[in-house]
């Protein structure tokens, strides 16, 4: 549905005055563009959620973990008639689970909260209701940017001033496999002109061989942690920089700061934190260990905090990546919105399940392309 801004803008009372009058919110009526209010009640936020069981297509093998399913929250929020949908994922190293974010989800109460559009401070409240919660916050604060976008008919790309064609290329993650398998997902990464290989498991130097036997696309690597000896961890950066390789991500355990700080300095190539940096206070924690930061909407709380992110880590001179979850295309289309804020993107989460509920981003010469229409843009299928 389509309100105009005008008509909004007076219904939540930010201008104009009296204009509400008669029952219920039951009595508002839609069409045409225009909204008939006789109800003598704003209505609030109505949440809802449940549970959702992300299928991978591949088994998902990292250097420390595997699996074959993610746990996720689909997440509504309503107001007039107007949806907006989110989304929380759990991969198990975030400590969220169906049982903590259902609790976290079920303690708040949107229906105080009036008008959609005060994002700030329905956020704030959420931020305070409990410490940690990150997805769960984050899946009330993509619903809420969602419905905030719908009812103002805008992307949110829009609300935050931001020019979509600034995306940079996005990149296909390949994990860690036998060279067939490897072979068959850099088959399935035709439409992208980067590739991200996972590393840390023993068979980095096949790993990478085997890509560049059916590639000559630039690579990035993610080693998820996976090595712990700093010399070798140097003389991967020198090799990988001749096979083409323009970042390494979280090297090494996020607890071994000095030796990521001695790499940093020494690698001819950009190290970049993941799961080091969870938020903000990470980022600034960390500013000179790393040279950049891998943000996501799943570990800072949502859009917010990551579009805060993005810019305070450009301010501070760091290399800025937008990330994902394996998560369906709610999410992963609203990460997509920060793009234009970001040196590299990674947002194939969407494209390594088998269930996804939504229909969103699309990659076009391998940019990510966001679908036409307000809010994230997403359609349920
Ligand atoms: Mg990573």
């Amino acid at each position: 549905m389509k309100i105009n801004k005008r008509e909004f803008l007076k219904y939540t009372g930010i201008i104009g005055t009296g204009l509400i009058t008669g029952k219920s919110m039951t009595s508002c009526t839609e069409g045409s563009g225009k909204k008939k209010i006789t109800g003598n009640k704003k209505p609030g936020l109505i949440l809802r959620f449940k549970p959702y069981t992300l299928q991978l297509k591949h088994s998902f093998n990292l250097a420390i973990s595997s699996r074959t399913t993610t746990p996720a929250i689909l997440t509504e929020i309503e107001w007039d008639g107007i949806t907006g949908y989110g989304e929380a994922s759990m991969p198990p190293y975030l400590g969220e689970s169906i049982e903590s974010v259902s609790k976290f989800l079920s303690s708040l109460d949107l229906q105080q909260f009036k008008n959609p559009l005060l994002i700030e401070d329905i956020l704030d409240y959420v931020e305070h209701s409990a410490p940690g919660n990150s997805a769960a916050k984050a899946s009330v604060d993509i619903a809420l940017h969602d419905l905030a976008g719908k009812i103002l008919d805008e992307p949110i790309y829009t609300l935050l001033g931001l020019n979509p064609e600034k995306a940079p290329d996005t990149s296909f993650t390949i994990g860690i496999d036998t060279p067939e398998i490897v072979k068959q997902k850099v088959l399935e990464a035709e439409p992208y002109k980067i590739l991200k290989v996972k590393l840390g498991g023993g068979n980095d130097r096949e790993m990478i061989d085997t890509v560049r036997e059916m590639t000559g696309k630039p690579l990035c690597v993610d080693i998820n942690q996976g090595w712990k000896d700093r010399n070798y961890a140097l003389e991967m950066a020198h090799w990988l920089n001749e096979k083409g390789v323009v970042f390494l991500e979280q090297p090494m355990p996020k607890e071994m700061v000095d030796d990521i700080a001695w790499l940093k300095e020494k690698s001819p190539i950009p190290v970049i934190g993941d799961e080091a940096i969870q938020n903000l206070s990470d980022l600034l924690k960390y500013k000179d260990v790393y040279s950049g930061v891998n943000v996501k909407l799943m570990k800072c709380g949502g859009i917010r905090a990551a579009y805060i992110m993005l810019k305070t880590a450009r301010t501070l001179g760091l290399k800025t990546m937008i990330g994902c979850m394996t998560e369906t295309s709610c999410a992963v289309t609203a990460a997509a919105h920060l793009c234009p804020l970001t040196y590299w993107c990674d947002l194939d989460g969407n494209l390594l399940i088998s269930n996804d509920p939504f229909e969103g981003i699309k990659i076009v010469e391998g940019k990510v392309t966001l679908p036409n229409g307000a809010g994230i843009g997403i359609r349920k299928i």
